[in-house]
């Protein structure tokens, strides 16, 4: 599965050059081009998957052993301090390319990266409606 009109299809397929740091049957591991923090990398299913709603079952699971695998690498050649692993799923998530990607952000003591939200407070209505509409 490919779409021709999908920029990370073709990085992915080495059509467009990448700084690769990884690359496997499935999978290209790629420097993120506006790094929220140095090393950022993204990885990149060879094939078009519009995001997590579609992926295929297997490419999910290997997907995370393969971001285990990048971040206990790449925290030792980076000597960062921890890591974020953030998954955008369509605009209003923030999804901004509609090709599957995992984003691995690298976490330095004192850095700047602005992840996070405000916390709420789980109400006892909103705690009953889902679980009742999800065991339905
Ligand atoms: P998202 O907002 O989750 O869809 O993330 C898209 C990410 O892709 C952003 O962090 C961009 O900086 C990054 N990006 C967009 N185009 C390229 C490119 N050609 N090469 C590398 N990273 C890219
Ligand atoms: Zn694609």
């Amino acid at each position: 599965m490919r779409d021709d009109n999908c920029i990370f299809c073709k990085i992915a397929a080495g059509e467009i050059p990448s700084a690769t740091l990884y690359e496997d049957d499935d999978f290209r591991v790629i420097l993120d081009l506006g790094p929220a923090s140095k090393g950022h990398a993204l990885i990149l299913p060879k094939e078009h998957y519009r995001n997590l709603f579609d992926l295929d079952d297997e490419l999910a699971a290997k997907v995370m052993v393969l971001a285990k695998k990048m971040v206990n690498q790449l925290k030792d050649v980076l000597g960062c301090d921890g890591y974020n692993i953030v998954q955008n799923n369509e605009e209003v998530a923030g999804q901004t390319v509609f090709h599957f990607h995992m984003h691995l952000i690298p976490r330095y003591e004192g850095d700047q990266v602005g992840l996070g939200w405000k916390m709420g407070e789980l109400t006892e209505t909103d705690k009953e409606e889902i679980l009742m509409k999800l065991k339905k």
